[in-house]
């Protein structure tokens, strides 16, 4: 179903399946768009992040309450992690974006003297970008700022699975952005899959790794290069001798956020030699000074997006025993902040990302022990630790690989627009955020200019 386009939904024959008509319409239509350079312009750039920055603003309320809508979330955290997160990597975007364009001179080698020679970075064209149901709005907006901040016309495919928040991103981008150059395109795997067909100049997935190969797939067929933002589990190592109120309260934080529905929300502790029973105390009572003693009443703690997670999730409740949590109520999709202890390596919560409220806590007798179980997995998204020990930092930086690393706050990482944010191995491939954005939509062309004479 394409939401946005006049010209699209006009050229359609109603006779033919609308998601495989639509698609090259609307690619076609951006193509012609961007073939006329209007893209390019560093003023064209700026006013649609403008107008963005417009769309975000005026329309907060409604945004607010589309995401509330589709996962329960409460206002502040609606507007922390989507709105005002969208905006803060707008505005340093925004900030940065005349210095990130700038040309980079290169040293030329003495033989080719006199001659300059720069790298420049040119927009890609028409690129894609598909967005899942967790955080529906910023996961779907913050690769589009990077996307025009590089100059390129960008449609974008919310996630059906928060209808709510596709449906006003499909009402309003249209309103707001250049309609010529920015299609929304809402639907399922059918419209996805028609869109896939069409050739793009960079596909932009955020999702599971199941998807994320029909993805690369699909971009193989006409040699589009692609991002992949997964997911996966990502471990909090706990080291011996650390605050452990301290520890418990941001682990809390981060973990229970959205419902636990966070690609790098910690997925499980490890707790070192002989921490668990207190740190796990710690954290039922960090839940309870979060959250009260009913969860369930706190405006601010989200739901279970639909039913077949919440009986993913409830079905990995059993797989050890509650320290705090574990109750749920199926009517409204809520699954308690849960902390398990008692939970074997080997158990199901233990093989696929959590991607819920469900905390295992496990043991290792060491930072060895620890280290070994990371690289014996995937290559986590996120690795967290908390530790007092220079060594220990030193020793998970060199022997660890992930996405990110981070040292005493899960999650933050995100939040920070210098950095870069994406995952490694099976938690992705390639980075966005700041001017990683602008690398990632961009083509980096390398000059060389020498005099005739
Ligand atoms: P989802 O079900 O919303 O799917 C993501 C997108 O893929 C949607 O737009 C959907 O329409 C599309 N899609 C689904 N099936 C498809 C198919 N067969 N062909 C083509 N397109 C298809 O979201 P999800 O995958 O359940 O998202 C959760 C996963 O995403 C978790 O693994 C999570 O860790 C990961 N994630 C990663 C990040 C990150 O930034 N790295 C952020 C959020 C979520």
């Amino acid at each position: 179903m394409t939401t946005e386009s006049s010209t699209a939904e006009s050229s359609t024959d109603p006779a033919t399946d609308p998601a495989a008509a639509d698609a090259p319409a609307v690619v076609a239509r951006l193509r012609a768009a961007y073939a006329t350079g209007r893209t390019k312009p560093l003023d064209w750039r700026l006013g649609q992040l403008a107008a963005l920055r417009r769309l975000l603003t005026e329309q907060s309320e409604a945004l607010t309450e589309a995401l509330h809508a589709d996962l329960g979330k409460g206002p502040a955290e609606a507007y922390r992690t989507e709105i005002g997160f969208t905006l803060n990597e707008l505005d340093h975007t925004v900030r940065h974006l005349d210095e990130w364009l700038r040309p980079k001179p290169a040293a030329v080698p003495e033989g080719f003297l006199p001659a300059e020679a720069r790298a420049v970075r040119e927009p890609l064209g028409v690129v894609l970008v598909i967005a899942p149901w967790n955080y529906p709005l910023q996961l779907a907006l913050a690769p589009v700022v990077g996307a025009l901040a590089a100059g390129n016309a960008v449609v974008v495919k919310p996630s059906e699975l928060a209808p709510a928040t596709s449906a006003a991103i499909a009402r309003l981008l249209p309103r707001y952005l250049d309609p010529g150059a920015v299609a929304v395109v809402e639907g399922a795997v059918a419209e996805t899959t028609a869109l896939l067909e069409q050739r793009f100049d960079h596909i932009f997935y955020t999702g599971n790794g199941a998807v994320g190969r029909i993805v690369m797939a699909a971009a193989a067929r006409h040699l589009t290069p692609v991002t992949l933002e997964l997911g996966g589990k990502s471990p909090v190592v706990v080291d011996a001798g650390t605050d452990l109120a301290v520890t418990a309260r941001r682990i809390v934080a981060g973990k229970f956020l959205n419902a636990g529905q966070t690609c790098v929300a910690p997925d499980y502790v490890l707790a070192v030699g002989g921490t668990a029973p207190e740190l796990e105390a710690e954290l039922a009572a960090a839940v309870r000074e979060r959250y009260g003693d009913d969860p369930s009443a706190d405006p601010e703690y989200g739901r279970i997006v639909n039913d077949r997670h919440f009986e993913r999730l409830t079905a990995l409740l059993g797989d050890g025993r509650p320290v705090t949590g574990g109750g749920h109520d199926r009517a409204t999709r809520y699954i308690a902040p849960t902390v398990l202890t008692d939970v074997s390596a080997q158990a199901p919560v233990m093989r696929e990302e959590i991607f819920g409220p469900v905390l295992p806590v496990l043991t290792v007798p060491d930072l060895d022990a620890a280290i070994a179980f990371v690289n014996g997995r995937d290559k986590p998204l996120a690795l967290y630790a908390f530790t007092e020990s220079q060594t220990t930092k030193d020793r998970l930086a060199a022997e660890t690989s992930s996405g990110a690393l981070v040292f005493g706050l899960p999650v933050s990482h995100l939040a920070v627009p210098a950095l870069p944010f994406g995952g490694v191995g099976e938690s992705g491939m390639g980075r966005y955020h700041g001017e990683y954005s602008v690398e990632t939509f961009s083509h980096t062309k390398a000059v060389l200019d020498k005099p005739l004479h």
